[in-house]
């Protein structure tokens, strides 16, 4: 049960009587779980005939290009691209369900973190025409997990890229403080955020609604898996921005993670 209560005063400002309410939360909660199942099932399931249709227009692609059929290899080029979209979605979906269901368990091991922000930027490079600048410090071995941890640089950087069309750089910054925590921020010079929903964009499903809105399309969830990605690895993410002047996301990570 969920309950509320609120006082009634009189002109002095006496409470001279409360009232109350007491809800049944019970069959919302269980509205939720069948939710929460249903996606989880829903995603699982959809996964499987998209990676065989990833298979097959990979295959496809290789063999238009062996038959030098250049057009329509950019065809399946592009099919291929498509494909991956929707994975992520899916992924985002699964993601979800599992940070709900407390199942999302990181895989701390060492790795280098300079190494990984040239590979995850050298990756969505291919996949923009805007010049993703990088300003980075050694920063060296760390320990975490480099997946999730490439996921999340992924995101933001994907981000940077959707909410600034009209731009045409990126800014990666690293830096490594008082030798024990690492700082990534990655720059954008596009949409900015309204002030009073910079704290919201974290939160599941939230996505700012402005006039723009329906030119980027997305569910509200890679900012909200980052976060909880974050917060599981001991660190802190957050946005700096200036509406129509563009936004700097961060994440703070400790250097090496405390497993005790
Ligand atoms: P999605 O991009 O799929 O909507 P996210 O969780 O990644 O989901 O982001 C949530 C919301 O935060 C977005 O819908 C957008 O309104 C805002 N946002 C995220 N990144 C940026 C950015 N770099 N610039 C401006 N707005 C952003």
């Amino acid at each position: 049960f969920l309950g509320r209560a609120v006082p009634i005063k009189d002109e002095n400002g006496e409470v001279i009587q409360w009232i109350g309410t007491c809800t049944d939360i019970d069959e919302f909660k269980q509205f939720q779980q069948q939710k929460d199942n249903f996606l989880g099932i829903a995603s699982h399931e959809l996964k499987t005939p998209l990676t065989s249709l990833k298979l097959y227009s990979q295959f496809l692609e290789k063999n238009l290009r062996k038959q030098e059929d250049h057009k329509n290899a950019m065809v399946a080029l592009k099919m291929d691209d498509q494909i991956n979209k929707l994975n992520n979605l899916i992924n985002d979906l699964l993601d979800v369900t599992k940070i709900q269901n407390g199942k999302i368990l990181l895989n701390h091991s060492e790795f280098d973190f300079d190494a990984l922000v040239h590979e995850v930027v050298a990756e969505q490079q291919m996949s923009t025409k805007q010049k993703i600048d990088l300003e980075t410090e050694n920063i060296g071995i760390v320990s975490g997990d480099r997946n999730r941890i490439s996921q999340v640089m992924s995101n933001l950087i994907n981000n940077a890229i959707k909410y600034s069309p009209e731009s045409d750089k990126i800014l990666i910054t690293t830096k490594l403080k008082e030798n024990k925590t690492v700082l990534f921020s990655v720059k954008d010079y596009g949409i900015g955020i309204p002030e009073n929903k910079k704290d919201k964009v974290f939160e599941q499903y939230y996505r700012v609604s402005g006039s723009k809105e329906h030119t980027f399309p997305g569910l509200g969830l890679g900012l909200y898996i980052s976060s909880e990605i974050i917060k599981r690895s001991g660190g802190k993410i957050f946005v700096n921005s200036v509406e129509g002047k563009g936004s700097d996301f961060c994440f703070e990570i400790p250097k090496i993670y405390n497993l005790l």
